[in-house]
C-alpha cells in the first residue's frame, strides 16, 4: 500500500481512488479553509456520500471520531478517525456560478461544482445536477430563528480530519473558491490531502 499525498492549490480541485481501510487525511493548509468532499462507490457510482443520509443516520448535524458517514442507501461509507475542528457542515450543497451570480453578481466563477465535476470525469463519473458535499471545516452557524449564518472556519494552519474508507471509492475534493465571504475567511487558500 504506498503512500500519496497532493496539494490542491487555492480554488482548484482533485480526485483520487482509495482502497477500502485506507485512511484519507484533509489537512487545512493554511487555516479557515473549506474542502468539498464528495465520494462515490467505486464499482456502483449510484452510490454517493449524503450529508441529509448523514444526518439522519446519526441524528445529528455534527461528527465526532467513530461516527461514520452514510451513502444516499443508508451504507457507511466513511468512519471520522480523528477530527482537530469538531466544525464541518451537512447543510450546504456545492458552490456554483450561478450561486455567485445570485449571491455576488459576479459571472462565470470558479465554483466547487466545475471543479468536482472535472475531478470526476477521469473516473467516468458523469456531473450530477448538483453535487452534496461533506464541506469539510466550514463553520455553519443555525440560530434558533433559523437564519443561516457562515462563519470563517474554526481551522488552524496545519489542522486536519481523518477518515477511513469503508468500502473502495472515488473521492473528489475542491478547494472553495469563493473569496466573497467568511466562508474561507475572504481568501483562498490550498488543501493537503494524503492517503495513510
Ligand atoms: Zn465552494
Amino acid at each position: 500500500m504506498s503512500k500519496q499525498h497532493w496539494q490542491i492549490p487555492a480554488t482548484e480541485g482533485l480526485g483520487f481512488r482509495v482502497k477500502r481501510d485506507q485512511v484519507i487525511r484533509i489537512t487545512d493548509v493554511e487555516g479557515e479553509q473549506v474542502a468539498d468532499f464528495v465520494a462515490y462507490r467505486a464499482n456502483d457510482f449510484s452510490e454517493r456520500l449524503d450529508p441529509t443520509v448523514t444526518m439522519d443516520a446519526l441524528h445529528a448535524m455534527k461528527v465526532k471520531p467513530g461516527d461514520m458517514i452514510y451513502s444516499n442507501k443508508y451504507t457507511p461509507m466513511l468512519t471520522i478517525i480523528r477530527d482537530k475542528v469538531g466544525q464541518h457542515d451537512f447543510i450546504n450543497s456545492a458552490c456554483r456560478p450561478e450561486m455567485y451570480e445570485l449571491l455576488y453578481n459576479k459571472r462565470d466563477h470558479t465554483s466547487c461544482y466545475m471543479n468536482l465535476n472535472e475531478a470526476l470525469a477521469p473516473f467516468e463519473i458523469p456531473a450530477p445536477d448538483q453535487h452534496y458535499p461533506f464541506n469539510i471545516f466550514m463553520n455553519t452557524i443555525i440560530q434558533p430563528s433559523g437564519q443561516i449564518l457562515v462563519e470563517k472556519p474554526l481551522s488552524k494552519a496545519g489542522d486536519y480530519i481523518e477518515l477511513r474508507a469503508e468500502m473502495d471509492l472515488v473521492v473528489a475534493i475542491s478547494a472553495c473558491p469563493c473569496e466573497e465571504s467568511l466562508c474561507n475567511g475572504y481568501k483562498c487558500t490550498p488543501i493537503r490531502v494524503d492517503i495513510i
